[in-house]
């Protein structure tokens, strides 16, 4: 698709702008009932086409210039409303952009898209804006957290979009809406400038609609920032250009303990299992492995995670940005009232429970045994990795759920991370690769790799991609 894109507005087929008013138009048409886009960015957009069009006509072309994207309402941009769709952000308005903006300026922002507060969640319900409906049953959720950016690019309002994924929240919404989302290694794409969940899980990806277009992306946001300074210096790999040259032979690994997770849709173990006959037939060994610490990975993440929720939310006081509670009147007063009015129920109990779990007494008993688990299931993933290139897995129990169906019950929204939050604890990057669909519903598996092997993971995933499958 960007590469049909990218020939049309090379050839001057069409311009920048015309392409970016016919995304705006299908955004005006379509966004009121799925409630993709918090914000829409009309004329901002329009002025970045004509920018754009100016570049082409001068032949300053860059991979992205000229193409209409989104980003979900995570990313700071200078001048641009930010909220992480918490109202204790309304109104505020970032002094900067974050990297990964900068490194898409060529292209044209359309919008900023939904996600759960603060990205907590499976489901885009926690979100202040309200629910992103999935484009293929206007009943069910798009998944969460980064189900605004899936939702649109699934049904057309955007060309991609990027993501942020601590637990699973680009391949999880990329599942639901039967796009591609890729989660890097934690360390090859910044943050700088992504509104902090939990920041040793954080990672900032693309959410696309083949897996070409992921590698396009991917290449575009990928590597070293002096302002972020986890991120790696090693070279970014040609990911586009690799991505037909699959090497044959990979050793593929099917996790054992995933696919005996309870609740796994038969559907989606018998789609997997079809790809993977396929990916045999193609020359690739399968062979079993276990990561025998996977039942631990759910509990593990909910404390860690919110314990770094506790500390990174710390900072909204009523005072530094966003909102301020108009009944308060002494110093105590506005950072309390500030707060209590402006967190969500999702972000008041992981500020409570990670709280609660770093305090003395019970820092020993949750926290770092949490991280010691961490690193078991880390030890696990590197002897798996020893026998085995990647690994494919289901991304998510089931297809979309319907709006509704497990916001009373928050262990029933955490266990639907089950298959995505180990790969995160390990640092591992994962790719979500659509695989079929269930009554209608999208479906998708996901291949998951060593540190650094995004490359990798974009080819397998490109092969799958164009295999025959049913539906
Ligand atoms: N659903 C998980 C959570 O609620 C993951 C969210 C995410 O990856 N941002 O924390």
């Amino acid at each position: 698709m960007l590469v049909d894109l990218r020939r049309q507005l090379d050839s001057k087929t069409i311009s920048a702008v015309e392409l970016t008013e016919q995304f705006l138009r299908t955004i005006a048409e379509k966004n009121p009932q799925l409630n993709a886009y918090v914000s829409v960015l009309n004329d901002y957009a329009i002025e970045q086409a004509k920018r754009c069009d100016d570049d082409i006509a001068q032949g300053q072309i860059q991979p992205l210039t000229g193409i209409p994207y989104a980003l979900k309402d995570i990313f700071c941009v200078k001048g641009i409303e930010t909220t992480a769709c918490s109202n204790i952000l309304r109104g505020y308005i970032p002094p900067y952009s974050a990297t990964v903006a900068e490194r898409l300026r060529a292209g044209v922002l359309l919008g900023k898209t939904n996600t759960d507060e603060f990205t907590m969640g499976s489901s885009t319900e926690t979100s202040a804006f309200g629910v992103t409906h999935n484009p293929y049953d206007a009943d069910r959720v798009s998944g969460g957290s980064s189900g605004g950016s899936a939702a649109a690019v699934a049904a057309g309002l955007a060309t991609f979009g990027l993501g942020t994924d601590t637990g699973g929240s680009i391949r999880q919404p990329a599942a639901f809406c039967g796009v591609v989302g890729l989660r890097p290694t934690y360390g090859r794409v910044s943050r700088y400038g992504a509104i902090a969940m939990a920041s040793s899980l954080d990672t900032v990806g693309p959410i696309t609609a083949t897996v070409e277009d992921c590698a396009i992306v991917l290449e575009q946001i990928a590597g070293f920032d002096a302002l972020d300074g986890t991120t790696s210096d090693r070279p970014v790999e040609q990911y586009q250009a690799i991505l037909r040259n699959v090497p044959t032979g990979l050793r593929i690994g099917l996790p054992t303990e995933y696919f005996e997770t309870e609740g796994l849709h038969p559907g989606i173990r018998q789609a997997i299992e079809q790809i993977v006959q396929q990916l045999k037939q193609a020359g690739h060994t399968v062979q079993a492995v276990s990561i025998p610490h996977t039942k631990y990975a759910v509990p593990t993440y909910y404390i860690i995670c919110p314990c770094e929720v506790s500390s990174n939310l710390a900072r909204y006081d009523g005072i530094k940005y966003g909102f301020r509670a108009d009944s308060a009147e002494e110093l105590l007063e506005i950072y309390q009232q500030s707060r209590a009015q402006g967190f969500g129920v999702e972000a008041k109990r992981r500020i409570m429970i990670g709280t609660y779990a770093l305090s003395a007494g019970y820092y020993d008993a949750y926290y770092l045994k949490a991280m010691q688990v961490r690193t078991l299931l880390r030890q696990d993933f590197a002897a798996a990795f020893n026998e085995v290139d990647v690994m494919i897995a289901p991304v998510t129990p089931q297809p979309a759920f319907k709006i509704g169906e497990k916001t009373t019950d928050p262990i029933q929204m955490f266990l639907e991370d089950v298959f995505t939050i180990p790969s995160n604890l390990a640092g591992l990057p994962a790719i979500t690769v659509p695989c079929g669909k269930i009554d209608q519903l999208p479906i998708a598996l996901q291949v998951i790799g060593p540190q650094w092997s995004e490359g990798r993971l974009l080819q397998l995933g490109y092969q799958i991609e164009h295999l025959p499958h049913d539906s």
